[in-house]
């Protein structure tokens, strides 16, 4: 086998879907413990700390308890490298965990035991849905008193509509909790509280009828596992793997992250059986993986990772290929020929510069303005990866300045930081106001602490009349000239220079569309 062809099986990129609260962050932290990235849990946590300190916007979402910024981790693993993409965990940020979804094969549910499908995991198991993403489930906080596990079984597969197949399976909960019993290993491994910061080499007995497995335990708890696992053997469908490839079934473990309890059964399987590289769709052909030549498209773009360098950071997820230092590429929007000498990697513990990347990892690419979300990189094909989300924004804000003479540095830190992809930023064609448009109010929040911190501009937002923007295209430049001159009022160019119909009302909105059917509006900007 080509040494291509080995790197792209043994990458395994995936993310962590949750609603708030359900433990990513611990899971998180756990995960790379195992993998060695971090010597003791709680360094995802302390990072973020020491980060704070260059960055300091960082404050905000610490202050919230939101974690705005996604990451990159990578990490080996029996053989293996393991990329994890980090989401934000908070709703008003959902179209940038969105577009994370596009650049992983496979997700990994956190589900609370005492509060089972919560609304964000709703969500994002939509999102998952659309592309069929194989999803494995952790049931957390087995050490807390919770909901039955087979009425969290019951759950998921009615309001989620996957089915569950149990890999593990817990002895008890709360404070009665023993252990659990994987299924296919036919092993009971014992619960020892306490162990939250080691790798937990819990005691472990082969089958249930094995020798001190009852004294252990007790007699109770003993006759409780073998009724539940009577009655879940005969109801639950057992581990199919072209099921949970096809996205239909969900292999289903329990554990306590904070207690490092039955997360490495999980990663042990998860490297196992997660998809390597999966083919991805373009607007003319599926890219296999294992082609030989690079292509990738951009689903991140963050400004100012490094304040002092005010350096912008576009993430692109390989898809085919190999990426070495120095390569050229081709910008397939622009068709522009980029040479790349400094790509960055993300391992868990820094960024540093990396040499070689294949298909699955994820590259950081600086960006001087000119990448955009959406973007695709190819060694000279002229293809666009498909699928990856842009959002109309709903909520708009005037920008105000309370010192006229920064005008110039508040267009730049509005026009940069909306290279991110979560605000839009609009000039309206006849005045001279500044409009964001955002998904969430936090967003206009986060922008004006940002401006703040690292553009020196002091800004608020306030109301502004208009409820929603649409991209207009028309294939007759005389008409779109016509359109142009009538509506000037109700036009404005967006960051970059394209031209959006911003609508007082909704109505407008629609009186413009009848009157004008050959002008097309498209609610976000097309990447294609
Ligand atoms: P996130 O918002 O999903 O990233 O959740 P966090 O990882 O920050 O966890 C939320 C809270 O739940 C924190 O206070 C964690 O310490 C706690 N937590 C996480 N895992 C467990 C667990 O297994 N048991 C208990 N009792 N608490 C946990």
């Amino acid at each position: 086998m080509s040494s291509h062809l080995q790197e792209t099986r043994r990458r395994r990129t995936f993310a962590i879907v949750s609603h708030p609260d359900a433990g990513k962050t611990t899971l998180t932290e756990k995960l790379l413990l195992f993998g060695g990235a971090i010597q003791m849990a709680g360094s995802v946590k302390s990072r973020k700390t020491s980060r704070s300190a260059t960055s300091d916007w960082m404050a905000l979402e610490k202050e919230r308890g939101i974690s705005v910024t996604s990451s990159v981790m990578q990490f080996p693993y029996e053989g293996k490298i393991v990329n994890l993409l980090d989401t934000p965990g908070h709703a008003d940020f959902s179209e940038d965990t969105y577009r994370v979804l596009t650049a992983v094969d496979s997700a990994l549910m956190v589900i609370d035991c005492a509060k089972g499908v919560e609304e964000r995991t709703i969500k994002l198991m939509e999102v998952c849905r659309l592309r069929d993403t194989p999803i494995m489930t952790f049931i957390n906080k087995l050490d807390r008193e919770g909901r039955s596990p087979i009425e969290l079984l019951d759950e998921v597969e009615s309001v989620l509509g996957i089915a569950c197949a149990p890999l593990t399976w817990p002895i008890g909960m709360g404070k009665r909790l023993k252990g659990v019993y994987h299924l296919a290993l036919d092993e009971v491994h014992i619960f020892e509280p306490g162990k939250n910061f080691a790798r937990q080499d819990s005691t472990i007995f082969q089958g249930l009828d094995a020798p001190g497995l009852a004294e252990k335990i007790g007699a109770e708890a003993m006759r409780e596992l073998r009724e539940e696992l009577e009655l879940v053997q005969g109801a639950a469908p057992s581990f199919d793997l072209d099921e949970y490839l096809a996205g239909r079934q969900t292999p289903v473990f329990f554990g306590s992250a904070v207690n490092n309890f039955g997360v490495q059964l999980l990663l042990d399987f998860f490297v196992e059986h997660a998809p390597s590289p999966r083919p991805r769709a373009t607007t003319t052909r599926e890219i296999q993986p294992e082609e030989e030549k690079l292509s990738g498209f951009v689903f991140k773009i963050q400004a100012n990772m490094d304040p002092a360098h005010r350096d912008r950071v576009a993430f692109m997820r390989v898809c085919s290929g190999t990426y070495s230092a120095g390569m050229k590429m081709i910008q397939t929007r622009t068709n522009k020929e980029v040479r790349i000498a400094n790509a960055l990697t993300f391992m868990a513990s820094d960024r540093e510069i990396v040499e070689t990347a294949y298909p699955g990892d994820v590259i950081g690419l600086h960006n001087h303005g000119t990448i955009t979300i959406g973007d695709t990189f190819t060694e000279g094909e002229l293809v666009t990866f498909t699928g990856i989300p842009n959002f109309a924004p709903e909520l708009f804000r005037r920008a105000r300045l309370r010192d006229p003479l920064k005008m110039k540095a508040l267009q730049k830190g509005l026009a940069q930081l909306s290279e991110e992809g979560a605000t839009q930023f609009f000039r309206p064609l006849m005045s001279n106001d500044l409009i964001l448009g955002a998904v969430g109010v936090l967003q206009f929040e986060v922008v004006a602490y940002r401006l703040k911190d690292e553009y020196n501009v002091d800004a608020s937002f306030e109301p502004v009349t208009v409820t929603t923007a649409r991209w207009v295209h028309c294939d007759d430049p005389k008409k779109l000239e016509e359109f142009r001159e009538k509506n000037a009022m109700n036009l404005a160019l967006d960051a970059a220079g394209e031209l959006v119909y911003i609508a007082p009302t909704r109505v407008n909105l629609q009186l413009a569309q009848e009157r004008w059917p050959q002008v097309r509006f498209a609610a976000t900007r097309e990447h294609a």
